[in-house]
Order: structure tokens, then sequence, then C-alpha cells
């Protein structure tokens, strides 16, 4: 029997509501393009490269509490996560968290969401190694998948889009592209065992450090294996990444022609951030969706969730929050609306999330502006905390 929901991609929006419909009894079958559990963890964690996620109360948390996952979370979450907000020569200007009051958006690796959420969802209905590349609606209204290897599922009465930033279910519903923002984040590690540990965490502590200045970045960012993940945000054109294979590929080449380049001016504390971080970089060419598109007419038998549906810059930390509100509220209407009105309930959960969606992609756009400025962090404490730098 076919079930009547396919979920493409067991990310944190897919697996959520994969979870949500398995406690309703309603049957879905996950494709997921990794291999395996291991390697899904192990791409999107890179061994820690993919950082960490706070959850926030009303949405994040929120959807793990209908979950039934909510207490499994704050076992494991980091409640005594800092914040500190430096200017380019290395002045703190904000420090939070400092007093040992718990944090109320506590943070969890990427990777044990995902363990987390797998492990809540029966193993056979996830399906690994199935790389969508098209979704069609067929003559009779039914849903057919096409994965890469010419394999092909098909008689799924509503398909669901939860495959991230190039979604191959959004073609469906908008014409919509995904437009370079300009930025690029290049990301790298100080292990536990790194000789410079000690100064990264006295940066950083158990939470982040943020530096900006220049129309540039360097975040340090405790994970939970005890890690600093080291990222440097710059203004790169959108082929960076493909125009500089042997470069990302010669690290320490890497790292020279960023101290030489972009960061020769910051004080010393802040190069060897840089200079000190292990191995290879990771870099995230940074997207977002215009906030026009998201005001599509209901398509039958599509919907999507998460970065597919609204993708943006995570320049206000809030991606994977407004991921898994999504799929709280569309597994909410599906609920109440039954299989027999699918169109209803996407409709209705669209309706839903557009605005948060168009909210969430303004706000991180505008944040974008004040942490890239050529002054900053002047306009982002301004703005945001109220605050003069003079
Ligand atoms: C550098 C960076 C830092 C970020 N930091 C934060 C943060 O601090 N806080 C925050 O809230 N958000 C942050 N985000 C955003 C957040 O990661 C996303 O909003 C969130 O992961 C979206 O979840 P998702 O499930 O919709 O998509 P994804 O996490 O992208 O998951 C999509 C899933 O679909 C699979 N998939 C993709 N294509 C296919 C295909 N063709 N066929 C089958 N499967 C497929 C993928 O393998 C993956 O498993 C950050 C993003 C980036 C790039």
């Amino acid at each position: 029997m076919t079930p009547p929901v396919a979920i493409l991609g067991a990310g944190p929006s897919g697996l959520t509501l994969a979870r949500l419909l398995d406690r309703a009894n309603i049957d879905f079958v996950v494709f997921e393009r990794d291999e395996s559990p291991t390697a899904a963890i192990s791409t999107a964690g890179d061994k820690g490269v993919g950082g960490t996620l706070d959850l926030h109360a009303e949405s994040g948390q929120l959807a793990l509490q209908e979950a039934g996952l909510l207490d499994q979370f704050k076992a494991i979450a980091r409640y005594d996560a800092t914040v500190a907000i430096a200017d380019s020569k290395g002045k703190v200007w904000i420090s939070v968290g400092d007093d040992g009051e718990d944090s109320d958006k506590p943070e969890i690796d990427r990777k044990d969401l995902r363990t987390l959420l797998l492990s809540s969802v029966p193993e056979e209905k996830v399906r690994w190694g199935f790389k969508v590349q098209n979704v069609q609606k067929e003559t009779d209204g039914s849903m057919s998948i096409h994965f890469a290897d010419g394999r092909v599922e098909s008689g799924f009465q509503l398909v669901v889009g939860a495959d991230g930033a190039w979604s191959k279910a959004r073609r469906l519903v908008t014409t919509a592209k995904p437009q370079y923002y300009g930025i690029h984040y290049l990301s790298a590690l100080i292990q536990p065992e790194n000789p410079f540990h000690t100064a990264a965490a006295s940066l950083a502590g158990k939470g982040l450090y943020m530096a900006l200045g220049d129309e540039k970045q360097i975040l340090v960012v405790k994970l939970g294996t005890g890690s600093y993940q080291v990222s440097v945000g710059l203004r790169l054109p959108e082929n960076w990444t493909s125009e500089n294979a042997a470069l990302l590929k010669d690290s320490s080449a890497l790292r020279q022609t960023l101290l030489r380049d972009s960061f020769t001016d910051w004080p010393q504390s802040l190069m060897d951030v840089i200079r000190h971080s292990e191995g290879d970089f990771r870099t995230w060419p940074l997207y977002s969706m215009p906030a026009e598109s998201l005001s599509w007419q209901t398509v039958p038998g599509v919907a999507l969730v998460g970065d597919a549906a609204h993708l943006t810059v995570p320049l206000v930390g809030e991606g994977v929050n407004c991921a898994l509100h999504d799929s709280l509220q569309l597994a909410q209407q599906i609920i109440k609306h039954g299989l027999d009105d699918l169109q209803g309930a996407v409709s209705e959960y669209e309706a839903l999330m557009f605005p948060r969606a168009i909210d969430l992609i303004e706000r991180s756009k505008e944040s974008g502006e004040f942490y890239f400025a050529p002054d900053a962090p002047r306009g982002w404490l301004k703005t945001y905390a109220g605050m003069e730098m003079d």
C-alpha cells in the first residue's frame, strides 16, 4: 500500500513532520538522499561543523513538545550558552549570560537534533539513498516522485517538500528561486586537544563570540562536543567556492590568504582564531527566497515546509525554529482536515506559514545589513540594544 503522504528530506522539518504524523496514525514515507543515518549525521554534522541551533519556546520547542520529545530535548540541550558581541578591534560591547542564569533559547548540536528526531520515527519509514530529482502530478491527480537513479515512486496524495534550500518540489508552487545574498561563511573547528582551545574558550566561553566590522565577521561558537566552531563571514562572489576549489583543498594556504587579504588589520587574538583552526573549511554561500514569493495559490498534492518554503540567510538564528513550527502547523491541519481534505489542510497551513515566513525573511535580511555594514556593529547595537558606540 502506498502511504498517502511522502516527505522529501530527513532534515529537522521532515523528521518533525514524520514524528507528528506517526503519533496521529497517519501513514507516510520519508525519502532522504543520504545513504544512511550515519552518512546523514556526518554530512549534516561534518564532525561538528554543522554547528549548533538554539530552539525557541514558542516555535521549535513547541513542536518538540507536541511531538512528545521536549523532555528528551531538555535532557541534552545546553542552557548555559553565553553571547558576546565585539567590534573589529576586539572590544566587547555586549555580553549576555555570564550571570549563570539559564538561557531561554537552549542550544543543541545539529547532529544531536537529527539523532533525537530519527530515533522517534519507525526505522522502516525513512528510506535512505533516495535522491529526489523531480516531483510530478499525474493525470489522475496523484503525485509521483522521480529519483536521480531512475527509480519512480507513485500514487501519493500529498508530497511534502522538506528538502531544504534547493527543494525539488518548490517549482510546483512557485517560479521564484533562491537569490544569492552576497555573503559566504567559511567554517572550521578548534577541537579540545588543540593547544589554542583555551584561548578560544576565553573568547566564546560556553556560547558564542562574534566580532563584526569592515563588512566582515569572525564567529566562535561552542559545540556540544567541546569543540569550537570557527566561522568567518565575508562578502564574496556567488561562485567563489567553485572558483577556489584548489585553494579550499589547501587549508594552510587558505588560512594565509584569509589573514593576509581580509583580516590583516584585526587584532592578533582574532587572527589567531583563524590561524589555529583545524582542517579544511566548509563553505556556506548564503541564499534567500524573495519575501514576495511567499504568496502562492495552494497546489493540490504539494506542500513545502522549512527551508524548501522560505530559505533565508541564517542571521537571526530562527530558520530551524520556523521549520519546526511549519511541520507542527501542517501536521495539525492534516489531523484536523483528515486525508479526505488534504487541499484544505495545506491551504490553511499556508495561510499560517506565509506571514511567519515573510517576517523571518525580512528580519534576517535586515539583521544581515547591520552585521555586514562597514561600521558594524554600530547599527546592530543601536537598533537591537539601544546602545551608542561613541
Ligand atoms: C551556516 C548556517 C548556519 C545556520 N544557523 C542557524 C541557527 O543558528 N539557528 C537556526 O534556527 N537556523 C540556522 N540555520 C538555518 C537552518 O539550518 C535551516 O533553516 C534548517 O536546517 C531548515 O531545516 P529543513 O529541515 O527545512 O532543511 P534542511 O536542514 O536543509 O534539511 C533538508 C533535508 O533534505 C535532504 N535533501 C535535500 N535535497 C534532497 C533531495 N533532492 N532528495 C532527498 N533528500 C534531499 C537533505 O539531505 C536534508 O536531510 C543555519 C543555516 C546555515 C547555512
